[in-house]
């Protein structure tokens, strides 16, 4: 089963969260699905990789909402077992002075167009282990720092051994995101000089070799979201993984920054979108930054009706994404609208089930689904309640929400109970609905069901954003703030349009922007000149999703950052 894949030198992909299917509840949101869709394309395109990632035998969390509008924490429980083969091998990790042995399974994803790619989810819950070792892979992004930095040592560490034990031959080691970055240190014991070669003072690591072999994406614009830990606490779980000076040479003197870790062993580093290389350039001033923008797999986030048109008129298109540049001549008004229509069905089917509420035909539904958090401000749309409430009673609106907030992001949680609130202040007024349970099947159903995809983040705090690319395969205009991707994907009335303008972040002028372009040329346009959004479905079409897709990303990844 596994001598398929190790004959051919690979791309070994680590991602502390992974978007394989939707009932695989090993991902969490954006970095996940992003992973996913890297391996999706890559199997497509029989790029020879290998994704690294825990198993997370209890999810993430199944989301409930109750009453009061607040968000309970379910476990998410999965049976590996249905879904992928043991490996029959074991590496031990040592963690506070203890062995910790690490399994794991063989997840083999199967390309939408061709070809397999092996997938291997991590697992400690083994009988070897002791009981609190056997969790350390259950829970995706649970517990505390130092449960976090152990799942981050079986994930970077263990990962490397893992892979060295099933044989598997290397070439080149892409870090998703600063997780697992130890996967450097563990490379940097492998390429120690003999200590009779090393003089006093100089590092006995060949660190030039290392960088050559390690690429990192970077998703992070905030200092503060990058993970790091304290010295004390490395050293305690971690022992003397590698001679402390080093170490700290490395990731920071004062804790270990999994990020800066990554920058300093990558040869290869990359924001993902122009402008969040910008910003990572301005924050960590030195490190070349390229940029490599998101994008989203073709046929997973296109929806049956838009399959079935694309198959008829574009043949090719799963393999060659750029082909829906000729949508706008080659796929005529009706049958856009129609395939729409049909979309939209499959999403007012949705909401009837999951809440008992009924959308209305003929009433544009806005939709804004994505992880619950402040700078998201999933509640900007509603900062003039008054204004929005005036704008609705000439033009109709309908609102569709979705989205989990982080167990310990109490903010999310009160947005998410704050919007439950709006919804029933406006109930007279605006159908609201929020959707429990976010998973990526709920995305591709709102994505593509909706009239007009909605994104309020506070800039610069989106890197990329992906759910707006999801919306374009499906002919779904974006209006959005110039953050992220949609500094590349806007084209002003050709693809969607902008919310406020792209140097300045102020709350008020974002919110008055939005009210603005919603009543006086969103709206409109929807309502008054069918054909004129038609155009502008096809824009989004043609302009955004024949470029923000996954396969022009895996291609920049092949021939910048893995081929050098
Ligand atoms: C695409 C997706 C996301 C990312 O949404 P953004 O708007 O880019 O933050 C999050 N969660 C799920 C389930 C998704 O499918």
């Amino acid at each position: 089963m596994l001598d398929q894949f190790i004959l051919v030198p690979r791309i070994a992909y680590f991602s502390m969260e992974i978007a394989l299917a939707n009932d695989i509840p090993t991902y969490s949101g954006g970095l996940g699905v992003l992973a996913g869709d890297t391996m999706r394309s890559a199997t497509d395109l029989e790029l020879p990789m290998v994704a690294v990632s825990l198993v997370s035998r209890s999810g993430y969390f199944r989301q409930e909402i109750d009453a009061s509008g607040y968000q309970h924490e379910q476990l998410d429980s999965w049976d590996p077992s249905r879904y992928a083969t043991q490996l029959n091998a074991k590496v031990a990790v040592i963690i506070e002075g203890r062995t910790v042995w690490v399994s794991g399974w063989l997840y083999e994803m199967a390309g939408h167009t061709n070809g397999h790619q092996p997938v291997i989810l991590l697992d400690t819950d083994l009988n070897e282990n002791k009981d609190e070792d056997r969790l350390i892979t259950h829970y995706l992004y649970g517990g505390d720092a130092s449960y976090r930095l152990k799942q981050e040592a079986v994930l970077g560490i263990g990962g490397m051994l893992m892979l060295q034990a099933l044989g598997f031959n290397i070439r080149q080691y892409h870090m998703n995101e600063g997780h697992s970055a130890l996967l450097a240190v563990e490379l940097l014991r492998r390429y120690a000089y003999p200590k009779e070669d090393v003089r006093a003072g100089e590092t006995p690591y060949d660190i030039p070799r290392v960088r050559e072999l390690c690429s990192f994406t970077t998703h992070t614009p905030v200092e503060a979201g990058h993970d790091r830990f304290p010295y004390d606490l490395v050293s305690r779980v971690l022992g003397d993984i590698i001679e402390l000076s080093t170490l700290k040479t490395l990731s920071g003197q004062d804790s270990l920054n999994m990020t800066r870790l990554a920058l300093n062993m990558s040869e290869y580093v990359n924001g993902v979108a122009q402008s969040h290389a910008e910003v990572s350039r301005k924050m960590y001033p030195g490190y070349q930054v390229h940029a490599i923008t998101n994008g989203v797999h073709p046929f997973q986030w296109t929806s049956d009706s838009f399959i079935r048109l694309y198959d008829t008129h574009l043949p090719g298109w799963c393999h060659e994404p750029e082909l829906l540049a000729r949508a706008d001549c080659c796929i005529s008004d009706e049958q856009i609208w129609e395939a729409h229509l049909q979309s939209r069905q499959q999403l007012v089917e949705l909401v009837h089930t999951l809440t008992g509420a009924e959308l209305k035909p003929e009433i544009a539904v806005l939709g804004f689904a994505r992880r619950m958090t402040a700078y998201k401000r999933p509640d900007l749309l509603f900062s003039n309640i008054d204004r929005l409430r005036a704008i609705a009673a000439k033009q109709p609106i309908q609102l569709v929400f979705a989205g989990k907030a982080h167990p310990q992001d109490e903010g999310g949680k009160q947005l998410i109970k704050h919007l439950h609130q709006i919804k029933d202040q406006l109930k007279n007024d605006i159908t609201i609905v929020y959707l429990p349970n976010y998973d990526m099947d709920i995305a591709l159903t709102m994505a593509a069901g909706v009239d007009i995809w909605l994104n309020t983040p506070l800039r610069p705090l989106e890197a990329s954003g992906t759910s707006g690319m999801k919306a374009t395969f499906n002919g779904v205009p974006n209006l959005s703030i110039l953050d992220g991707w949609w500094h590349e994907g806007c084209i002003e009335g050709i693809t969607g349009w902008a919310i406020g303008n792209s140097h300045e972040a102020n709350a008020d002028a974002d919110a008055n922007s939005l009210y603005d372009k919603l009543e006086n040329v969103v709206l409109p346009l929807f309502y008054n000149d069918r054909a004129g959004w038609i155009t502008l479905m096809k824009g989004a079409i043609c302009k955004n999703a024949a470029f923000f897709n996954s396969h022009r990303m895996m291609r920049r990844y092949a021939t910048e950052s893995y081929i050098r």
